[in-house]
């Protein structure tokens, strides 16, 4: 695709439309809808059945999907701190209701609390274990501090919140409290004179933010049905694999610093400690570890563990070619009344670009490939609605799945973010420019010129969204969003002030990058289901794999092993030239206009990255099948590529595992240039 030369970019007929379309009064209705009632999963059917009965207007044909999953919902919980001469604290654990911001005084609003925590007490000192990675107990356990027994406190940010848990867990740990810190605002905090909202762009100090402790990378989805999909009947395995046994609360930063300022100036220094991430800016705190305080906590957290029905609302239009399918998804599901950003920016997005396909097929167009449109349920609690789905289509998606595009969080700032396997790459950037992106004081630019300038690389896939199950069965797939950056107004995650009220004052006021983000979204469906060749490109693998063999290259090198990487290096270079044979071939099946050759040449495109996929999954970890990237073990979001050889170094610490997996890997990266070939 060549480079845009004009601005506004030229569109086709039909991309015009299709961008014409969106209104961004529209999309502020539809937010409007979406932020003013039940999110929680298992607690939105109406707002399910609205979105079927959108979509199903604008020519979809639409459905819920329903599953029967395990989830838990709050009850009540209680801290206190005790200091060493008998008095206390007892922190709220409430945010501010605000007379500016309607729905955090809705008589719905919902406990801050931790989904998928487990019930129970824990009375015990406590320590500061930084954002708790596995490294993060290790140096203190290395310092002398004796973890067991005691009560983790964390510091939100790196690693997905589960992991914080499930270290403290495996370390004899009796409860783990995570507070969210101003250090990791940019330059928007109260300390450096911004007020806080709903005045200003700084965070509200009574801000907590919730969200799902699940084990994530162990497996996402239903916690009682691993690998299965879970229907009324279905045999249930232990969930807790994957579910804390230990209690775990969610806090503000007003309300952890006395928890802070107890600690201060015992046990090992923030210096000594010598961490990433660890210190933070919470005021009159110096983020000591606190051993020997004497401070102690009492934690209590009473949750109602249940099965509950959850409902996926699935639209549909059959393309011409109906063994060539195009999913998009998003999730509906939040843990408060508002969630403006997360999800309903994408959930408004979604009903805005199905009223741009119905406006384009009022013209007599129909797609060549069947487009399907999920808003997921429970994606909070642990991917569940989007999981639990692959799990019941599997043999179908892997037949006839060209890939998927997720967007969850569309917008919470300005800045694009795209992340994507390498396949998309191309396709994911030629729309990008025919986007047109106002940005800040510029209304000249496409969103591309502002990628560009702002990011210029598009992100590897982890984990954290509805994209990782598709991912992880060998379905190409996208990620896409706009977040903000150290100066755009801090956004209030998982909290009360996830609102209608902050979208419009601050995240996005005139719907203005929803539009963007929208069209983008929509453009990039058209190509992927109408283009004459599938918009796949087997070769943006190819630089990739330079790129991770570097990372893997520095990973052995820094370890005691010996791995000889041989075997990853031919089946790459193999790959290299199928990659090049078939893109020959499919423009020669362009060029000649062969239709039975290009028909061949899309399928292999479809589904040369199944290949990528082990049957059995990674070590430890059955469900997660891709070769080339996973989230990390120990990061839950941060993508680890090359995961099988560079987690047996980095984390099981076995050579011979790592060369087992150098093996099954490069047979992966064989398997998918075979595909390409025959
Ligand atoms: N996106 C949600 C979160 O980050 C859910 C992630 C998950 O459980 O996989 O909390
Ligand atoms: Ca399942
Ligand atoms: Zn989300
Ligand atoms: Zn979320």
């Amino acid at each position: 695709q060549s480079s845009n030369e004009t601005f506004p970019p030229e569109l086709d007929a039909n991309e015009q439309i299709l961008v014409d379309s969106f209104d961004s009064t529209s999309i502020s209705t539809w937010s409007y809808y979406y932020t003013h009632g039940a999110h929680v999963a298992g607690t939105n059917k109406s707002m399910a059945q609205w979105t079927a009965d959108k979509w199903a207007e604008y020519g979809f044909t639409s459905r819920l999907d329903e599953y029967l999953v395990f989830l838990n919902y709050p009850v009540s919980h209680s801290l206190v701190l005790t200091y060493p001469n008998g008095s206390t604290y007892t922190p709220s654990l409430k945010e501010a209701v605000l007379a500016e911001d309607e729905t955090t005084s809705y008589p719905n609003s919902i406990p801050t609390f931790h989904g998928y925590s487990f019930t129970g007490n824990a009375s015990a000192e406590y320590v500061y274990v930084g954002r708790g990675q596995q490294v993060d107990y290790d140096r203190l356990t290395a310092l002398g501090v004796d973890l067991k027994g005691k009560i983790a406190l964390a510091k939100y940010g790196g690693p997905f919140r589960g992991l914080k848990v499930k270290n403290a867990q495996d370390r004899g740990m009796l409860g783990t409290v995570i507070f969210s810190d101003p250090g990791d605002d940019g330059n928007m905090t109260e300390a450096k004179g911004v007020a806080a909202y709903p005045d200003g762009y700084a965070r509200n100090p009574t801000t907590v933010q919730r969200g799902s402790v699940q084990f994530l990378s162990t497996y996402p989805g239903d916690p009682t049905t691993p690998g299965y999909v879970s229907k009324p009947g279905a045999p249930r395995a232990d969930h807790g694999v994957v579910t804390p046994q230990i209690p775990s609360l969610p806090i503000s930063w007003i309300e952890a610093q006395p928890l802070l300022q107890a600690l201060n100036g015992y046990g090992p220094s923030n210096t000594s400690v010598n961490r990433t991430g660890w210190t933070g800016a919470i005021p009159g705190v110096t983020y000591s570890a606190g051993s020997g305080s004497g401070a102690a906590l009492s934690l209590s957290n009473v949750m109602n563990d249940t099965y509950a029905t959850i409902w996926d609302a699935v639209g549909i239009i059959n393309g011409t070619n109906q063994d060539e399918v195009v999913i998009v998804g998003n999730h509906r599901d939040a843990w408060i009344v508002g969630g403006a950003a997360d999800p309903n920016s994408g959930s408004a997005v979604l009903i805005e670009l199905a009223k741009a396909f119905a406006k384009l097929t009022e013209t007599g167009w129909k797609p060549a490939r069947t487009i399907v449109l999920c808003s997921w349920d429970a994606e909070e609690y642990g991917l569940v609605g989007s999981t639990e789905w692959m799990e019941e289509y599997i043999p179908w998606l892997k037949n006839a799945a060209v890939s998927y595009l997720n967007v969850d969080v569309a917008v919470s700032g300005p800045i694009p973010d795209i992340s994507a396997t390498p396949d998309m790459h191309a396709i994911s950037k030629a729309v990008m420019k025919k986007i047109v992106y106002p940005y800040r004081n510029s209304t000249n630019l496409t969103m591309y010129d502002v990628w560009e300038q702002e990011s210029g690389e598009v992100g590897v896939l982890g984990s954290g969204s509805d994209y990782t199950a598709f991912l992880h069965r060998g379905i190409a797939s996208i990620d896409m969003g706009a977040g903000g950056g150290p100066n755009d107004p801090v956004y209030p995650y998982h909290s009360n002030y996830d609102s209608y009220h902050w979208m419009t004052k601050f995240g996005d006021p005139g719907f203005i990058t929803h539009k963007s983000i929208g069209q983008y979204l929509t453009l990039l469906l058209y190509h992927m289901a109408n283009d004459a060749v599938v918009p796949l490109e087997p070769s943006g693998y190819i630089p990739e794999f330079d790129t991770y063999l570097t990372d893997l290259n520095d990973t052995v090198s820094s370890s005691n092993y010996t791995i000889d990487l041989s075997p990853l290096t031919e089946a790459i270079s193999n790959f290299t030239s199928s990659a090049q044979e078939f893109e020959a071939l499919r423009s020669q099946a362009l060029a000649t206009n062969d239709a039975a050759l290009l028909k061949v040449q899309n399928h292999k495109a479809r589904d040369f990255s199944r290949g990528f996929t082990s049957q059995g999954g990674l070590p430890t970890r059955e469900f997660y099948q891709h070769t080339i990237f996973a989230p990390g073990r120990d990061t839950g979001y941060a993508p680890v590529t090359f995961p099988g050889i560079t987690e047996s170094i980095t984390f099981d610490k076995d050579g011979e595992l790592a060369q087992e997996w150098v093996g099954k890997t490069a047979d992966a990266i064989l398997v998918a240039a075979s595909i390409l070939k025959t």
